[in-house]
């Protein structure tokens, strides 16, 4: 049984909740965008004004964003991914002016219109569209990145957002540059814990048989799918050598006998993905530094831990127990013989 990694509580404090009172819109047209909500913590670096805000209090906190409401924020965890996307969105509209299928990024804020100045002229600083204030009725959201563990908790508790990922600051941040780079873990993150399931119960030998007997019929869905396709879409409107992005699939699974199923479910599901690593359980760190990737997603906090060791902004995607509930850590087949 696996512990619950995350209590049962409201978002402390509500400033960064992902029940926002507004949010910035950068791009408009959801149902054909590619929809990211991000958090004002993710994007921003707002460590000192969170301090700030938990020790001094709501008011001291919105005193000190008036008082620099025209110095912009430094950039936060998610930034360089952000960026990444609004260059990707840059490349599209080069060569089809009037595409729609774009990145459209969300920035949920619960601050007040008093304390929310600073982060809407952050975002006009860096970013290339003209972000105005909207209300949430938001769907169609593919990827949700808090840098808030409640936040995504909540959002996973209450449905919303699906998925939400907890996005993990590393020791040092790789410089930002393009072509946008994408690394998505494999069982439990592009696709369903199936084989995960079988692995806790019945150890990583009934994990591979059950992989044989499961051979010709393809994996379930994982909570990053329906993202990772929307970018599978994008990446097809550009030739190899000139795509603006990169996506990578690094697995703890084997090449040999786990690996085809995992090939065969993204054959079938017609998502090109530029590179897969079957690591054989070997750690992820030192291949991760290689690609450094904008964003990693993964469901193992030891995984998670590893990027963040060697630089690599990383999201952690929670997975939900066999009630449904609760959000849990992805218990892959940890040490020898791991496969997730
Ligand atoms: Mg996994």
């Amino acid at each position: 049984v696996n512990p619950p990694v995350c209590a049962e509580k409201p978002s402390t404090p509500a400033l960064l909740s992902p029940n926002p009172s507004y949010f910035l819109v950068l791009q408009k047209d959801p149902s054909k965008a590619l929809v990211i909500a991000v958090t004002t913590r993710a994007i921003f670096n707002l460590e000192e004004e969170h301090k700030l805000y938990l020790e001094k209090g709501k008011e001291e906190y919105i005193r000190h964003q008036q008082a620099n409401q025209d110095k912009p924020l430094p950039p936060g965890t998610a930034f360089a991914f952000i960026q990444a996307a609004q260059y990707v969105n840059e490349k599209i509209l080069e060569s089809t002016p009037a595409e729609k299928d774009l990145f459209d990024i969300l920035v949920l804020s619960n601050n007040s219109p008093e304390s929310g100045a600073r982060i809407i002229n952050s975002a006009k600083h860096y970013g290339k569209g003209n972000p105005s204030p909207g209300y949430l009725k938001s769907h169609g959201v593919k990827l949700f990145l808090s840098a808030d563990r409640t936040d995504v908790c909540n959002a996973l508790r209450r449905g919303e957002f699906s998925p939400p990922s907890h996005i993990r600051k590393p020791t040092t941040l790789f410089p930002s540059s393009t072509p946008l780079r994408v690394v998505f873990d494999g069982d439990a993150v592009l696709f369903s814990d199936e084989t995960d399931k079988v692995f806790r119960e019945q150890g990583l030998e009934g994990a591979m048989q059950y992989e044989r007997a499961m051979e010709a019929v393809p994996m379930g869905e994982g909570p990053l799918k329906a993202f990772a396709m929307h970018l599978g879409k994008m990446r097809k409107k550009f030739s190899q050598e000139k795509s603006p992005i990169r996506t990578y699939l690094v697995t703890a699974r084997s090449g040999r006998d786990m690996g085809i199923r995992a090939i065969k479910t993204l054959r079938e599901w017609g998502l090109a993905i530029d590179e897969a690593f079957f690591m054989d359980g070997a750690p992820k760190g030192p291949i991760l530094a290689q690609i450094q990737p904008h964003i990693f997603f993964d469901d193992g906090l030891h995984n998670i831990q590893g990027a963040q060791n060697v630089g690599v902004p990383s999201a952690w995607v929670p997975s939900c127990s066999a009630q449904g509930t609760e959000p849990v850590e992805g218990k892959p087949f940890g040490g020898k013989g791991r496969i997730s």
